[in-house]
């Protein structure tokens, strides 16, 4: 189930001929305990073979992005309350490139919910915390991820309101909206939604609840939540998700149900089939929900013009060039390989 090795291949322009090689990028368990990647281009037209790396520096962005939208993350967590945590601040502290913040937010996030990553990812971190006495157990994620496939700059401003790691600090960004507000926890939403729905501000916030809010479904499988018309990359911390969408709550007895949600984000253009992740966050939370997303939105991207298009009424036809658009979900097509 869970593998000490993953790799996708992606298409790339031969520096050798101009036509299309193949690149492959993976990240495997050296040693059976160091966290490696590598990248390998291979050229079918002229036969060009070029490794580009192979060894245990931090893996790239772009590479771990990949892995998680071929794959889908893996999440771990502690089998037993964490009685050690200073053996957790030491295994955490051996990747390579992570911040002392970034550590605190991950045994933070450790401490009380699910780490997530790459299957390898977690897979190293499940051997070198078991060297220090820590036992974790890894899981399967919801399936694949999407990435990020909007506008750079929102991104930009999106990473920057922090939180990459997981742990939303509820900072705000300087343009596309504040952080998600991470939602762990029943009292959490319970929180979160007494917040908007004090006495004083009861009729506002009726209407504000009405009106959907903006939200994510992390790697972890946690619900983040951000005010509505938020973007949905700033939502996330500039991180891929299993989900995103709009989400609209309403009063149901003593608590609070989901009226409206859907999977509405043309940052991420999720598929219909990420409901499955988006119900489990909201079960979690002890939250009745429909059942099913309760508007479908439809992307789908143009293998002509290569836009990316909201299928409305069941109109398969792209809107900038009138080409058919395909059947099934291809927006961020990412081939498994190895
Ligand atoms: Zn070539
Ligand atoms: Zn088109």
């Amino acid at each position: 189930m869970i593998g000490t090795a993953q790799g996708v291949r992606v298409d790339v322009r031969c520096e050798g001929c101009g036509g299309t090689a193949a690149r492959s990028v993976g990240q495997f368990l050296m040693y059976g305990r160091e966290l490696w990647w590598d990248a390998e281009c291979t050229c079918p037209q002229c036969g060009a073979t070029m490794c580009e790396y192979w060894g245990p520096e931090a893996t790239p962005e772009d590479v771990r992005e990949a892995l998680l939208a071929a794959h889908g993350p893996a999440r771990l967590r502690l089998t037993a309350p964490l009685t050690d945590p200073v053996a957790v601040l030491r295994v955490l502290r051996e990747r390579p490139g992570t911040s002392l913040r970034q550590v605190r937010e991950l045994l933070a996030r450790l401490r009380d919910f699910w780490l997530s990553g790459t299957a390898v990812e977690m897979a190293y971190l499940r051997v070198r915390l078991a060297e220090r006495g820590v036992v974790a157990e890894v899981a399967d994620g919801f399936g694949r991820a999407y990435r990020y496939v909007g506008p750079p700059e929102l991104r930009a401003a999106g990473v920057g309101a922090g939180a990459g790691a997981g742990t939303g600090d509820g900072r705000e960004a300087p343009s596309a909206g504040p952080a998600g507000q991470p939602v762990r926890t029943a009292g959490e939403f319970a929180a979160w939604a007494d917040a908007r729905t004090d006495a004083r501000t009861d009729l506002r916030t009726a209407a504000e609840s009405a009106e959907p809010f903006t939200f994510v479904v992390d790697l972890g499988g946690m619900l983040r939540l951000a005010p509505r018309r938020s973007e949905h990359v700033a939502c996330a911390g500039g991180e891929p998700v299993l989900s995103a969408g709009e989400i609209g709550f309403r009063r149901s007895g003593g608590g609070w149900e989901v009226a409206t949600v859907s999977n509405l984000s043309t940052g991420y253009c999720p598929d219909t089939a990420s409901w499955p992740a988006v119900a489990a966050a909201l079960t979690r939370l002890g939250l009745p929900h429909p059942g099913a997303f309760t508007y479908e939105a439809v992307f789908r991207r143009c293998p002509r013009c290569a836009e990316c298009n909201l299928v409305r009424e069941e109109h398969y036809a792209c809107v900038f060039c009138d080409a058919d658009l395909p059947e099934h979900w291809n927006v961020d097509p990412v081939a498994a390989a190895a």
